[in-house]
């Protein structure tokens, strides 16, 4: 058993202790995820244990994958090798998956029931509000959902709603559309997936037989990562365990860090009272990084309240100081992390091998800020891979808004069009769309020059015609103001114009809002380039975006080994349980982390801290943490204050190689001038003021979509850049006109969309 050898006394008891219930609290990097590996395959390989009697649950799908891996490799260099088939290593969702694929008929599903997605859910929702005759902007789809996800995390149905929140008029609709959507998902033969836990605790409830199966299915039942359960997988763990009762947990209360979603801290804290005669294993000793490394996410973590307090040892050296490093703005924090990179690529880890780009991690608060990253790290040739989540460029919102500007810049691109033509809705239907491709095709043109004729939209639903109408002049009128216009103006117009943004807006929720962030972050590339480039003019700046984000598709060889030669870029939420010799923490500032929305809990700071714990506890040899003393996020130029947290690290561990800047209002100043352009630009701070307020900036300066102005040849007219002139020739539409200006010439000009006065 050489890979018991391996663990120390308290972990070789944990592995050992496999019968009855078992919790092994323990903070970060102290081996919990390694024991429990090693207690899989000691169960199989000593106990003689059929990896079907065994059930591993983990958080996330590539967590499990790489248990198994490890599992699988241990069972592999046995003496007498072994196979994990049948071993259950899956996440909750899966896990659960799986059970009502066999049993979902006792619940009145059939077996192939659909699992739905986001999206699926939204429009079964937006149909019940339409049947409903509801207010859409006071119940939009996100609210309902988000208070049905709720409901099924506490395993309540639309009764149980109603009961726990009294009777009023607000709660009865939640209460009436909560039992419409549960009917049309019955019809559907469909489950969301809240019902894949929520109906696998039912079908325990109802169906003794089954739970007694599984319960002597799974005799060895194993949880990573507990302290982040909410409710509904607690029951779920609760019932299996009820069984044999050979339940072990692992987990760290210090790592808490999706209360916002539902998690129950109590479910681990609570969990000698849960299980009778439990057994509780604590790890003192942590692995993974170099003292200094450890001391300072202790001084940090020691800040919450309420935790018990635990501080873990190490037996490595203390290992380089942590370093902070306080940049410019957000590019220029880039180019710093990006130089450390290069200066410390090929130098020899503690582990006694050359480093590599993958050895470097860049873990960051919010989504929105991988985008400079992205780009900066592609324009210095350094391989950089966005983990769990889309890099910039392949999110929907940031696809939606390219495929706008694309649009302007080429009206025969029929393929952005297709994209857009329902974002927002506009009531084209598949069919439709079909008939007017068909249409355009016969006609020898594009789809935007068939939907420019009347006539053409005219043969839609009123609705439709109407929404069809404004999109191509849009179009049109844009394209006709290329030349007048700067890229961030029309950005701005085409995404306020077009519905894009206001639809956004009045969805008010926490997805929408982040799309919001990324269209907004999208505005701070633009600035950038109109920076750069003054005179740039939207092709080059598409042509300049099309390079950034295919450049991943080029080919580059052998693309496994491509994979693994990446600096990996995620947020901190993503990076649980992960480790890396080297790591970045950008965007150290108040506001950003912690996060300005997470105040909006009193427990939402401390979650905050055990966030930047589990930031700090991922780093084994080197942590750098950096801010910016301003930057462009979500489209606005931001002075920044450096985070709580950094002051809360204890500054023997910290080398500051900056020098600190005696008075903040020393770069406010020095600063304000520094971005162009944004017409959104204010000295607030994220605390302030959210990316709603910026959104709501572009709104105002771009009202929805006017009429083009009335005017005809002999006009006298004043355009905000180009001054004064006459009004030489008007389009028999009145769509555009050509202008002779006093001091620049003759333009052709969009009247809807110019920005001029008669005068
Ligand atoms: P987290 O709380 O971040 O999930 P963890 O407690 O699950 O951390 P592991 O990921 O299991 O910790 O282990 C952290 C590191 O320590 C890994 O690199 C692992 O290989 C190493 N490690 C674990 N146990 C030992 C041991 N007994 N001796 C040497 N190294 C160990
Ligand atoms: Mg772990």
């Amino acid at each position: 058993m050489s890979y018991l050898e391996r663990l120390n006394d308290k972990q070789k008891e944990a592995v050992l202790c496999t019968e009855g219930p078992l919790l092994v609290l323990a903070g970060a990097g102290s081996g919990k995820t390694s024991m429990m590996t090693c207690r899989i395959a000691y169960l199989i390989d000593e106990l003689g244990v059929s990896p079907y009697n065994i059930l591993a649950v983990t958080f996330t799908n590539k967590a499990a994958g790489e248990m198994r891996e490890r599992v699988d490799k241990i069972l592999a260099g046995l003496d007498n090798p072994r196979t994990s088939d049948n071993l259950l290593i899956a996440t909750f969702h899966s896990a659960c998956l799986r059970i009502l694929r066999v049993h979902a008929d006792l619940l009145g599903y059939g077996k192939d029931f659909v699992v739905y997605d986001t999206s699926d859910q939204k429009t079964v929702a937006k149909g019940i509000i339409k049947d409903m005759n509801l207010d859409i902007k006071r119940y939009t789809p996100q609210y309902l959902l988000s208070v049905i996800g709720d409901c099924k995390e506490k395993c309540l149905d639309p009764e149980g709603y109603l009961r726990v929140n009294g009777e009023n008029f607000r709660s009865k609709v939640v209460y009436e559309v909560y039992k419409a959507y549960e009917n049309i998902l019955r019809k559907n033969n469909a489950m969301d997936f809240d019902d894949l836990l929520l109906n696998v605790v039912r079908l325990f409830e109802r169906e003794p037989e089954v739970l007694g199966k599984y319960q002597r299915r799974f005799r060895y039942i194993m949880v990573d990562e507990y302290q982040d359960t909410n409710t509904i997988q607690y029951k779920f763990v609760k019932y299996l365990a009820e069984g044999y009762g050979n339940i072990c947990v692992v987990g760290d209360d210090d790592q808490c860090i999706y209360e916002w979603r539902g998690a129950d801290i109590r479910n681990i804290l609570d969990f000698e009272k849960d299980f009778r005669d439990a057994k509780v294993i604590k790890l003192e000793q942590n692995y993974r990084s170099c003292s200094n490394i450890l001391k300072a996410a202790h001084s940090v973590i020691k800040k919450n309240r309420g935790r018990k307090d635990k501080e873990l040892w190490t037996t490595r050296e203390d290992g380089d100081k942590l370093v902070y490093h306080l940049s410019q703005d957000e590019r220029d924090e880039v180019r710093y992390v990006a130089e450390q990179i290069s200066k410390l690529k090929n130098e020899d880890s503690k582990e006694g091998r050359p480093l590599g780009y993958s050895d470097f991690a860049v873990l960051y608060r919010t989504n929105a800020q991988s985008r400079a990253f992205e780009e900066g790290f592609r324009l210095r040739g350094i391989p950089c891979k966005v983990v769990g989540n889309l890099g910039f460029y392949d999110r929907k919102e940031i696809k939606d808004v390219m495929c706008y500007l694309r649009l302007v810049q080429n009206p025969k691109d029929d393929v952005s069009l297709e994209r857009i033509i329902n974002e927002p809705k506009r009531g084209i239907g598949e069919k439709t769309m079909e008939k007017l491709k068909a249409l355009a095709e016969v006609r020898g043109e594009s789809l935007l020059e068939t939907l420019s004729d009347r006539e053409v939209t005219a043969g839609l639903s009123a609705k439709a015609e109407a929404a069809i109408n404004e999109l191509a002049d849009l179009i049109n009128g844009y394209h006709t103001e290329i030349e007048n216009m700067t890229v961030a103006e029309i950005y701005d117009g085409l995404l306020a114009r077009s519905g894009y943004l206001p639809a956004l807006q009045a969805a008010n929720t926490v997805e929408a809002e982040s799309r919001i962030e990324n269209i907004l972050e999208l505005r701070s590339a633009i600035d950038q380039f109109q920076k750069e480039q003054p005179a740039g003019t939207l092709m080059e700046f598409l042509e300049g975006k099309a390079l950034a984000s295919d450049s991943d598709k080029l080919p580059d060889g052998n693309e496994e080994e491509d994979e693994k030669e990446k600096v990996l870029l995620m947020t901190l939420h993503t990076a649980k349980g992960l480790e890396f010799p080297v790591v970045f923490m950008p965007g150290m500032e108040e506001g950003l982390f912690p996060g300005f929305r997470a105040m909006d809990r009193p427990e939402g700071l401390e979650e905050e801290r055990r966030l930047c714990y589990v930031g700090i506890t991922r780093a084994k040899e080197k942590l750098f943490l950096t801010g910016a003393k301003g930057r462009t996020l979500y489209g606005k130029w931001t002075s920044c204050s450096e985070s709580s947290f950094i002051r809360e690290i204890d500054p023997i561990l910290l080398e500051r190689d900056t020098p600190v800047e005696p008075k903040k209002s020393v770069y406010r100043d020095g600063y304000a001038e520094k971005p162009s352009g944004s017409p959104f630009r204010g000295g607030s701070s994220y605390a302030a003021k959210s990316a709603g307020s910026v959104a709501s900036g572009i709104m105002s300066q771009n009202r929805s979509a006017s009429a083009p102005i009335a005017l005809s040849a002999g006009d006298r007219v004043a355009h905000a850049k180009f001054g004064e002139g006459t009004v030489t020739e008007v389009s028999p539409d009145g769509k555009t006109g050509v202008i002779i200006f006093d001091s620049e010439g003759r333009k052709k000009m969009a009247l809807g969309i110019a920005p001029i006065k008669k005068i």
